[in-house]
């Protein structure tokens, strides 16, 4: 069975990660989505809220199943069994990071390889950061994140200001 894991924040998630995802199903058995709890970052969405957006999207892809975890992207990856990490190159700034967490996970566990899909070129320059930046200025964000996620975000972002003010 060939099983990959794409780790992540996924906070929210875009229509470039989407694309990943439905472009690595194609190629494995399985594929988990890995949504990483990290308690050094403040996300906007709570995990079990990204964990839930990533259900809505990925509906139609039978293979893809969404999990929480936290600590090493490679001990996720052992604890699922998967042989693979699936990961999304955007730009050459990507690239060096990347490439330092692929060696560093192999050398970690030999028995993982680390995927690499280039991102295709109309979602090559969005991020979940940069969603969040356009929806806090109020500007369209449809063609940046699925369908689903965009009332998401404007609501949690207006939930966000009403608190500070
Ligand atoms: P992290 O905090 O681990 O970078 P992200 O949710 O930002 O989590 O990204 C997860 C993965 O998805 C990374 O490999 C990243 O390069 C990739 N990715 C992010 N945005 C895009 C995009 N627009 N197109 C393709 N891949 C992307």
């Amino acid at each position: 069975m060939k099983r990959a894991v794409y780790p992540g924040s996924f906070d929210p998630v875009t229509k470039g990660h989407l694309d990943i995802i439905e472009r690595a199903a194609a190629l494995v058995d399985e594929l988990i989505v890995g949504v990483l709890n990290n308690n050094k970052k403040t996300p906007l969405f709570s995990v079990e809220e990204r964990v839930k957006m990533l259900e809505d999207v990925t509906g139609h892809i039978p293979n893809v199943r969404i999990e929480a975890f936290s600590g090493l992207s490679v001990e996720f990856v052992r604890q699922c069994g998967a042989q693979f990490i699936v990961r999304g190159l955007r730009a050459v700034t990507d690239f060096e990071y990347e490439l330092q967490m692929a060696q560093t996970n192999r050398s970690i566990d030999r028995g993982v390889d680390t995927l690499f899909f280039t991102t295709e070129l109309n979602y090559a320059y969005i991020s979940s950061t940069i969603v969040k930046e356009v929806a806090f200025y109020g500007g369209d964000i449809s063609g940046f994140v699925p369908p689903q996620v965009v009332d998401c975000v404007y609501n949690r972002i207006q939930a966000k200001k009403r608190e500070n003010n």
